[in-house]
């Protein structure tokens, strides 16, 4: 990207048309539209004068990142189609640092954007490849926003290949790709702003899941201020001394301040709480487990979200390689739950063969950062 110029895909209406002060609103709000729908160059956006799609390309840029490649699960049997259950997408930004964000199909037409914000992670989870990376930076308002309009263009491509324009939409988000999103906090809260926009993206904040493994200052804000969006706290155990073994950030945000913050955010207008549970066999799968997680479950609207490990070549723990849960140990694990009345669903394996899947992401994008 050529420093000089501004990119524009993460300006609102107003902001927009405010940066392009200098030609008619109409136009302003011409590109605006055409950006929405994710043109990532001037040159397609076809009711844009020629002369002025050249003026606006020597000062501006409608995005500042480009997909390097897409990994479909299962694999298409059509050499370039782009279909599946899950696509991961390769993103590369304009210093070269690639991520990766995911598209699942729920079946039913609906996609689930799966997005990062940051490249490479300073939480350094046990369980997880994004944590193995070295961490470059967080993401740019616009770097966050773009992921979602680059999934968008692959729906529609679905859709074209399908002849069924505009069938397949995005239905909902969740900030659970590379990167912990509350040590991003500022660029995040942006994006969601514009997101939910309602002359841009207008999406329902209840439609957007953040996925954070517990940074206390950061829930503090939010159970303050907002966004009261979907709130998913990685929880992995509620033993303590376990946790920041698997979960080294955690030494520094107990999971007793975390709790308090929940509720606090609960109080103040955030909806149920999902508390993720990465299942790693023979490690957090015993009954303590099982009963500290009712312990701190009490008292919050919760849903426990059961996510078998997805296996990551060369991740281990304490010199031990981690292995998958048994199918076993994972029934027996939902069981305790169930039996203490705790509300459990266990999340798809969706993406595994793309290693798109949770704790996956950053193995196409590790030697970019
Ligand atoms: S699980 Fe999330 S917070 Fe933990 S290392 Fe992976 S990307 Fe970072």
């Amino acid at each position: 990207m050529e420093e000089s110029k501004t990119v524009l895909s993460h300006l609102s209406l107003y902001e927009l048309e405010q940066q392009l002060s200098h030609i008619p609103r109409y136009r302003a709000k011409q590109i605006h539209k055409w950006i929405l729908k994710g043109a990532d160059s001037f040159d397609k956006m076809t009711d844009i004068p020629l002369s002025l799609q050249n003026e606006l390309k020597d000062k501006f840029l409608p995005f500042s990142s480009r997909i390097v490649s897409c990994h479909n699960d299962p694999p298409a049997k059509v050499e370039n189609k782009i279909t599946g259950e899950a696509i991961k997408a390769v993103i590369s930004l304009h210093d070269e640092s690639r991520i990766e964000s995911v598209l699942l199909n729920d079946g039913k037409k609906r996609y689930t954007a799966c997005i990062s914000t940051q490249a490479g992670c300073p939480a350094g989870c046990v369980f997880c490849k994004t944590g193995t990376l070295r961490f470059k930076r967080n993401l740019e308002v616009y770097e966050i926003l773009e992921q979602f309009f680059h999934l968008q263009n692959i729906c529609s491509s679905v859709s074209s290949e399908e002849r069924n324009q505009n069938e397949h939409v995005i239905g909902s988000i969740v900030v659970m790709g590379m990167g912990e999103p509350l040590l991003n906090l500022e660029n995040l809260k942006k994006a969601i702003s514009v997101f939910t926009d309602s002359q841009g993206i207008n999406f329902s904040k209840r439609r957007i899941t953040v996925s954070t493994c517990g940074i206390c200052e950061s829930l503090c804000d939010i159970a303050k201020n907002g966004p009261y969006v979907r709130l998913a706290l990685s929880l992995v155990t509620a033993d303590d001394k376990l946790r920041e073994r698997l979960v080294p950030i955690s030494k520094s945000n107990p999971l007793s301040e975390i709790k308090k913050l929940l509720l606090l955010f609960q109080k103040n207008g955030g909806g149920r709480i999902t508390l993720e549970v990465p299942l790693l066999g023979g490690i957090n799968t015993r009954e303590k487990d099982a009963l500290s997680i009712a312990e701190f479950a009490d008292g919050l609207v919760t849903v426990i979200n059961i996510i078998p490990w997805n296996p990551v070549a060369g991740l281990e723990f304490e010199g031990t390689p981690l292995r998958e849960p048994e199918r076993k140990e994972t029934a027996d694990f939902i069981y305790m739950l169930e039996k203490i009345k705790l509300k459990v669903t266990t999340r798809f394996r969706k993406g595994r063969n793309v290693s798109g899947a949770c704790g996956q992401l950053g193995s196409v994008s590790e030697k970019y950062i």
